[in-house]
Order: C-alpha cells, then structure tokens, then sequence
C-alpha cells in the first residue's frame, strides 16, 4: 500500500536541485502500487507526474499542483538472451550487473545518471550507443485504462533522445526487455570501465546539473556543418551538430544568471552552482536558445523534461 505524504521538497530528488514541493508524493515499489497512485490521483481530480532517478529533470518554483509519483520497481532477472529490469532499476547499476552476468551490450551506457524507465523513454545514450537499441520489448501500464501493454522494439519509436513513451505521458514504462550478447565478463568489465574513465575525464559531475540541457540539433546550413567538422575534424552525426559547440560559437561558456551558469567545463551544461532557482535556470536557457539562435541561425531545443511551468513561462 502507498504511503500519500504532502508537501514534500523535491529539488533535492532532482540532480539539478531546483524547484518546489509536491502537493502530494507517493513511492511505487510494486506494480499494485504504481496502479494504487494513479487512481488515487484519478478520485482526487489531481494531475500526477513520474519521477524516475532525477536526473534530467527541471521542476518549476511553485513545485507540483499534484501527485508525484516516484518509481521504486527495481527487479532484474537475467534471461538466456539478455536481462529483464524493471523501469525503477538503476541503468548503471544494470550495466555493472550485465557484465557480471558476461551480457554485452550496454557498455556505451556506463556511467548515464537516471533509472532504466527514464533512459527507455528518452531513448538515453553516450558515445554511439542508446538503450533503444538493445530494447527488445518495453512493457508499459497505460494510466488511462490501468492496462498493461507491451511493444516490440520495432513499435517503440526509438530515434534521437526520443521514443513513442516520451510522445505519449500516458504510457509509463513499467518494465523492459533487453537483447545482449554473452561474452567474456572481464572483457566486459573493461569497456565498462573505459566508458566511465572516459566520462570521467570530463569532470562532469551529477550534482547541480541534468546532462546536456538541450538536444544536439539537426543543422540544414551546409556551411556551418562544414566549418564544425572543419574545426572539430569529425563527421557531423545524421547531419547534427553537438549543442555545446554552437553554444561556444555563441561564445556563451561561464554566462551567468543569478546561480545558474553555462558549464565551464561543458557549454552543454546548464548548471545551479548553488541556490539557483528554476526561475534563473529558465532564463538562462532562454538566453542561450536566442543568443545561439542570433550567432548560427539554429535554434535549440531543451532535452531536459521541465514540469509544473505554465505554457507561456516556457516559451522563447
Ligand atoms: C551528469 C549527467 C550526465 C548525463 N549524461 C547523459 C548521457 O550521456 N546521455 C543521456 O542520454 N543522458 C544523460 N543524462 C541525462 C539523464 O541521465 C538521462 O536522460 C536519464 O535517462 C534520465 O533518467 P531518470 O530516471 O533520471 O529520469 P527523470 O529525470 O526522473 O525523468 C525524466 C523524464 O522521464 C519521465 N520518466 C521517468 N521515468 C519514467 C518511466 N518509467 N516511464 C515514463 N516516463 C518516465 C519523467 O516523468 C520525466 O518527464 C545525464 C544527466 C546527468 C545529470
């Protein structure tokens, strides 16, 4: 049985530590749970909202008029072809567990903030590889009818950053099949350890900020892909071009407003260097999109899901 507690802060859920408190909050731990809040909040007349591992998540000041609900379902169970994990399991945690297991495939991922749910629906990757491409099946529960549904890879939309469950809030995922290959553990464990080196050598911490801010754009000015693969000496990937490199164009790095900041260390990074407000972190992305937009003619737009803002405080 859920356990309904009010007035709960949740920046401190969030990596990158802004926003206001929930009306209501509640912990699903079991499938009967996560259906127990969704009527709970269906009899209250209360919107509901889900919240995976926080990590790429922007919640307004005024917090959340409704019912949070946070995903606890964590099983995995290993299968002859792969792993079967619940959407409130770990994906790093899951990475490391694969390996042990000697299940290949999820290497690339290492190292990514964020519950399996939170990856499946932002089709979440790093270096070349995304969790669409190992999914085999994703089960979801349709908060409409309660039911539970399952897709094929081939029917869960999967593109860049974006798949049908991120199109569709109705559709919360529960649970999903992943297809990998076995192989030697310790090999494994060494691409592991090289992807999180790799991630490390970035110094990019999880605490103040939610990843990349905004999505890497698909660029049509023949020109500016050419001078970006000119300066970068790399081929510009299905014609899109890194947000943080026209960010710099823009030269933007360290911009600040209030204790929001443009990463120094990744342009890519909008980050609360402590006490930011969502407010600021709002303006701030507004200022990068239109200064981005001004110096290259691109316009940006936000990765990072932002709940409980108005429709007009998110323009622009
Ligand atoms: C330091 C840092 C580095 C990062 N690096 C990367 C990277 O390399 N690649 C990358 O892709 N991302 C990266 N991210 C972003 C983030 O880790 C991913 O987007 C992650 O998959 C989000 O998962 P989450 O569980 O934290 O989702 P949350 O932040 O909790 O939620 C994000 C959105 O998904 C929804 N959601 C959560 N769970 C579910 C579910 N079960 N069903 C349906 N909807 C759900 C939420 O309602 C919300 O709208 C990074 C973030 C940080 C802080």
């Amino acid at each position: 049985m859920i356990t309904l507690k009010e007035q709960i802060p949740l920046a401190p859920f969030t990596t990158l530590g802004v926003g206001g408190p929930a009306r209501y909050f509640a912990e699903a731990r079991s499938l009967d749970e996560l259906r127990e809040a969704l009527k709970t909040a269906r009899e209250r007349g209360l919107p509901w909202y889900l919240l995976g591992g926080g990590s790429n998540l922007m919640i307004s000041d005024r917090g959340l008029p409704g019912l949070v609900v946070r995903m606890l379902c964590d099983a995995v169970q290993r299968l002859p072809d792969g792993v079967r994990a619940e959407a409130g399991a770990d994906l790093t945690a899951l990475v490391h567990q694969a390996a042990d297991w000697g299940l290949a495939g999820l290497e690339p991922l290492a190292g990514i903030p964020g519950s399996l749910g939170g990856a499946v629906r932002g089709n979440a990757g790093a270096y070349g590889g995304s969790i669409g491409e190992v999914c085999a099946e994703v089960t979801v529960l349709d908060a409409r009818s309660l039911e539970l549904a399952s897709f094929p890879a081939e029917e869960c939309r999967f593109s860049y950053r974006s798949s049908r469950f991120k199109a569709d809030a109705g559709l919360i995922v529960v649970a999903a099949r992943l297809r990998l290959q076995t192989a030697a553990a310790e090999e494994i464990r060494e691409q592991v350890a090289a992807t999180l080196a790799r991630r490390a050598a970035r110094h990019l911490a999880c605490s103040g900020s939610a990843g990349s801010f905004f999505m890497n754009p698909l660029v049509h000015d023949r020109a500016l892909l050419e001078r970006f693969e000119r300066e970068q000496q790399v081929r510009s990937r299905e014609g899109r071009i890194p947000a943080g490199w026209l960010i710099d164009q823009a030269g933007l790095r360290s911009l600040r407003v209030g204790a929001a900041q443009v990463s120094p260390r990744h342009a890519n990074y909008l980050v609360n260097t402590g006490g930011a407000s969502a407010r600021e972190m709002l303006e701030l992305a507004r200022l990068v999109k239109a200064r981005v937009k001004a110096a290259t003619g691109v316009e940006l737009m936000e990765e990072v899901s932002r709940l409980g803002f108005a429709p007009d405080e998110l323009e622009g």
